[in-house]
């Protein structure tokens, strides 16, 4: 019986792999931009951190965690996000004591227990950055800039920004009762989803799709009209920011993030063409998170962009992708071959990416290989060429051709792909 990946996820080809590693080059170029510095974190971590970070009654830890014990006995989740990871590197190694705020990036695989679906798998892969250790609203907007830059970076226009602030420690308690008190007298005609919410997490109401629903939500009070001072404030430097940058948006009052250590600003990113749900990415201020990992009063803004979502906004788009090579020897018979194998070092030696054919197939073969190879040039070796020292280069896309002396194989190559 063959053995399959399990479901939920899957391999990454070429020549896919190419576009995997273009979209990871301009992330990380867009970072080196805004200073912002990669943190490699475990992809497992104790079960713990996620419960504590994330939030026991979430989805993701009541029903998506790959957690298992390990033969240690330790309880052990492969990471299903990416900020509580950073978060808990930041306070083990003590950053807070150095120069502030930390401007971090990642990517890398996280691992979620999903009903897989277009764009959404087990094993998928996040971008992110988070910045640690400054509360100043212009932060949120230099992330939100990041990541429109890395949207346009590789061609993609058609998107939107929503944003909302969802208060902070002072104002939001009180607010929750009002919500509370709004959607209990109107507790009957709720789903009985929201119904449990009322209690549990009101704020979460506001997230709900059930058309019944909405109808109600849509005249609950509003968090952005139940701000303190400092929360309108941080709320309008927000806005002057995005104003200033030329970034449009939409206030969304309903954009919620569920947990208490959520604080201030929410914001995501969306398209039309993932549907109403999707986010291409979405994030905001967490400034009780590191109080809730590390008993620090630590304020934090990040985001988190789902790179296959952005896979399929970017199918049938030309990116700007070499998956060819500069160029492909073809050999005639055994001596030119191992002649051939000589020059195809020496081409890879000076810098050129350079094949050839390992199954002694017919020159018009390998010129199809070559094609398939998507090369730049090829180059015919036979007893002729190399009883003369010399061959002719031809370049595939235009069918010119060029004499070149076998000696000097490398510098030729290297000046017609300079030019
Ligand atoms: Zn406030
Ligand atoms: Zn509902």
């Amino acid at each position: 019986m063959t053995i399959n990946a399990p479901r939920g996820t899957n391999d990454i080809l070429p020549p896919d792999s190419f576009k995997w590693q273009y979209l990871e080059e301009k992330a990380k170029e867009i970072c080196r931009k805004y200073n912002y510095k990669e943190i490699r974190t475990p992809i497992f971590e104790s079960t713990d951190l996620f419960i504590r970070g994330i939030g026991e009654s979430t989805d993701i830890v009541e029903k998506e965690m790959y957690t298992f014990k390990d033969k240690g006995g330790r309880s052990i989740t492969l990471r299903p996000e990416g900020t509580a990871p950073v978060v808990r590197s930041f306070i083990e190694n003590k950053l807070y004591g150095k120069a502030l705020p930390f401007k971090f990036f990642y990517s890398g695989p996280m691992f979620r227990y999903e009903r897989p679906q277009a764009g959404r798998y087990r094993q998928f892969h996040q971008f992110g950055v988070e910045v640690l250790g400054s509360d100043n609203p212009l932060v949120d907007v230099e992330i939100i800039k990041l990541g429109i830059d890395f949207l346009k970076e590789v061609g993609l226009s058609d998107f939107f920004v929503e944003i909302n602030s969802v208060g902070c420690k002072e104002c939001r308690p009180p607010y929750l009762e009002k919500l509370k008190n709004y959607f209990s007298e109107v507790n009957q005609e709720l789903c009985g989803d929201c119904k449990r919410r009322i209690e549990t997490n009101p704020l979460r109401v506001l997230d709900c799709k059930v058309e019944s629903c909405q109808e109600i939500i849509k005249d609950a009070p509003k968090i952005t009209d139940n701000l303190c001072d400092k929360c309108k404030d941080d709320f309008e430097k927000v806005k002057n920011g995005l104003n200033t940058l030329k970034i449009e948006y939409r206030e969304v009052p309903t954009l919620v993030r569920g947990l208490d250590y959520y604080t201030n600003t929410a914001f995501e990113i969306k398209s039309d063409e993932l549907g109403s749900q999707d986010a291409i990415f979405a994030g905001g201020r967490y400034n009780g998170l590191i109080e809730e990992i590390g008993d620090r009063d630590i304020p934090g803004v990040g985001f988190a962009l789902g790179l296959e979502r952005l896979e399929i906004l970017l199918e049938g788009k030309e990116l700007d992708i070499e998956s060819g090579i500069d160029i492909y020897i073809v050999t005639i018979g055994e001596s030119a071959e191992r002649e051939g194998f000589k020059y195809l070092n020496q081409l890879r030696e000076s810098g050129i990416s350079a094949d050839k054919d390992y199954f002694g197939r017919s020159v018009k073969s390998q010129m199809k290989d070559a094609d398939r190879k998507n090369s730049n040039y090829t180059i015919i070796l036979g007893n002729e060429e190399l009883e003369s020292g010399q061959a002719t280069l031809r370049n595939m896309k235009s069918g010119e051709e060029f004499s070149v002396v076998l000696s000097e194989l490398s510098e030729k190559v290297s000046d017609l792909l300079d030019n």
